[in-house]
């Protein structure tokens, strides 16, 4: 993974005030710490999720909350989904979420929108999608600057992980002209591991985490390795069809079937109709997040009639279903893509606004076996609020690399994203057990990036004496155990409770599937002589960035050692 700085000469490190910035298609949101404590900042409407909409009436620049509602009024004055398009070229874009919103235009193949009553001009203007990212940064800066009480000069800005290198030359560009020097970009998955390991609670240890991103018009799914604090991408997926707007649709067509059924006239076919149609269906979707039932009121939805009428999560769910299977089979795809097993996951980390839907969070807990986390606010108490752990995460890393020149950034290693060499299988001792058979035990996990270092104790026989040790590459495999069938127990001339008792074992017991360690090829053996009574035997890998292991086995407390090189 690339990090970009900005190209610009920035100011000097110590004259630097910087935030985290997420700039989504849907949602933004901007970041500062306070006593290594990040906080997401609210714009001057209260929004700590500010919408990503620009929009122009009578000579004057709305955004955010009060730009979103002109949607309904002034559609084709106001510019949104636009984050997508930076960098990108017209024919390579899919303007679907802009239907309600400005239509994106082709000028040679770059985009722009026509807007009039821009900067008070009565003619049309255009703006060009990079015009609309720095005139919509700068105001997120201005809101920052504003809280802050100083001007904002620096920011590390969040972007998907399949952002192109074009996207991210564009990005860096457009927050250039808005007088911001963009410190760093990082990936979006990576900004919410940082918030989630900065926790004071938080252990560094190493695991496997899902991060699940799901926002309004897309989900990104990363499968990540956290090994001592590196983290090393192992999959990603990424998906249009599955995310927030689609769970509107569903609430859209509910109410437009209530509504037709009382009024005869579809409001899904003005478009007034269904702008109103479609901000109060996402208030009710957020509103069913937290509790159990919802109210759906829209003032003159269509032909004059007012119309009320509510909805219960369980309702919700139902008509939902097809959406909400979408995202249980992402997260699963991207566990297949990283070649890996659902029982390899340690955590599963839920952000973007939609990552708030209880059901989504508790399908994926169903998914996963229960030693996973699932980090949501629907299943633990310890869930950073989705919609904030990007933001935070980046103000982290802001905050983190701020005083570093501009051109050392991109040396800065802590925390990074490693493109760095990682181990595929993982690497660990084999003792023998008290009934004689052999015991695999992990001293380095795959996926493990190089350089790196670990250290186990292993306990010597009860009464001392060689220790053996062996050190083994170990792949793991998944073994099913299917429910043994039941035993039929012949009941006297009873056929017929024979095959019942059939089908209740069928339906009964579902498969057992557990994780085994395979023992893999031999890396080296070496014996510890003589060890103490109760003493314990230190065995130590080393990795080498060339991916070369060095072990050393030595009895703790005691004197010399086994050391042992192998080539990468
Ligand atoms: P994208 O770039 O994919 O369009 P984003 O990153 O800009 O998304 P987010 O704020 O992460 O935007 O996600 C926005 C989506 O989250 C919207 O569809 C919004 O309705 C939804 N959302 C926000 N809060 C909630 C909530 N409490 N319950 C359910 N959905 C929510």
């Amino acid at each position: 993974m690339s990090e970009s700085r900005g190209v610009k000469p920035g100011p000097e490190p110590a004259d630097r005030v910087v935030i985290g910035i997420t700039f989504g298609n849907s949602n933004s949101s901007i970041a500062f710490t306070v006593d290594d404590k990040a906080e997401v900042i609210a714009n001057e409407d209260g929004d700590r999720q500010i919408p990503t909409v620009l929009s122009y009436v009578d000579g004057d620049e709305y955004y955010g909350t009060q730009a979103k509602a002109f949607l309904v009024r002034n559609p084709s004055n106001s510019i949104a989904y636009f984050r997508e398009f930076l960098g990108k070229d017209f024919k390579s874009i899919d303007p679907t979420h802009c239907h309600a919103a400005a239509h994106p235009k082709d000028n040679a193949g770059s985009i722009f929108f026509s807007v009039e009553d821009k900067d008070g001009e009565s003619e049309a203007s255009s703006v060009s999608v990079s015009e609309a990212a720095t005139r919509y940064l700068r105001r997120l800066v201005a809101s920052a600057s504003d809280y802050l009480g100083k001007k904002v000069t620096s920011a590390v800005i969040t972007v998907p992980t399949n952002f192109s290198d074009k996207q991210r030359e564009a990005l860096i560009k457009a927050a250039n002209d808005a007088d911001l020097e963009v410190l760093q970009l990082i990936s979006d998955p990576v900004a919410a591991m940082l918030a989630y390991d900065a926790r004071p609670e938080a252990v560094v240890e190493d695991k496997i985490v899902v991060v699940a991103d799901l926002g309004g018009t897309r989900s990104d799914v990363a499968v990540v390795a956290s090994r001592g604090g590196m983290y090393t991408i192992l999959a990603t997926a990424h998906d249009y069809e599955f995310a927030g707007v689609q769970l509107d649709q569903v609430l859209m067509d509910h109410f437009a079937k209530e509504f037709i059924k009382k009024h005869t006239t579809d409001p899904r076919s003005n478009a007034k109709s269904l702008a109103k149609l479609r901000q109060e269906a996402e208030a009710t979707k957020k509103a069913l997040s937290l509790g159990t039932n919802a109210q759906f009121s829209v003032e003159s939805l269509a032909e004059g009639f007012d119309f009320s009428s509510t909805i219960n999560r369980l309702r919700y769910e139902m008509v939902g279903r097809k959406v909400f299977e979408g995202f249980n089979r992402l997260v699963e795809g991207a566990v297949k893509k990283a070649e890996l097993d659902v029982l390899d996951i340690d955590e599963v980390i839920m952000c973007g606004g939609t990552s708030h839907t209880p059901r989504i969070a508790n399908n994926l807990r169903n998914i996963f076996p229960e030693s996973t986390k699932i980090l949501a606010p629907a299943t633990s108490v310890s869930a950073i609020n989705p919609s904030e752990a990007q933001a935070r995460g980046a103000a982290l890393q802001a905050s983190l690399i701020q005083e570093y020149e501009a051109n050392d950034i991109e040396q800065s290693t802590h925390p990074a994203v490693t493109t760095v060499k990682h181990i595929s299988n993982a690497i660990g001792v084999v003792t023998v057990n008290t009934d004689g058979e052999d015991v695999f035990t992990p001293i380095m996990q795959a996926e493990t990036a190089a350089p790196a270092r670990r250290t186990v104790h292993i306990a010597a026989p009860k009464n001392g004496g060689d220790v053996l040790i062996r050190i083994v590459e170990g792949g793991t495999h998944i073994k099913v155990t299917k429910p043994e069938p039941k035993a039929k127990e012949p009941v006297d001339g009873d056929k017929d409770s024979d095959s019942d008792s059939d089908l209740d074992s069928d339906e009964e017991e579902e498969e057992k599937r557990e994780k085994i360690w395979k023992l893999g090829t031999k890396l080296a053996e070496a014996a510890v002589k003589g060890v103490k009574k109760g003493g314990k035997v230190e065995v130590t890998i080393n990795l080498a960035a060339d991916l070369g292991v060095t072990i050393t086995a030595r009895e703790v407390g005691g004197k010399g050692g086994v050391r042992g090189i192998l080539a990468a």
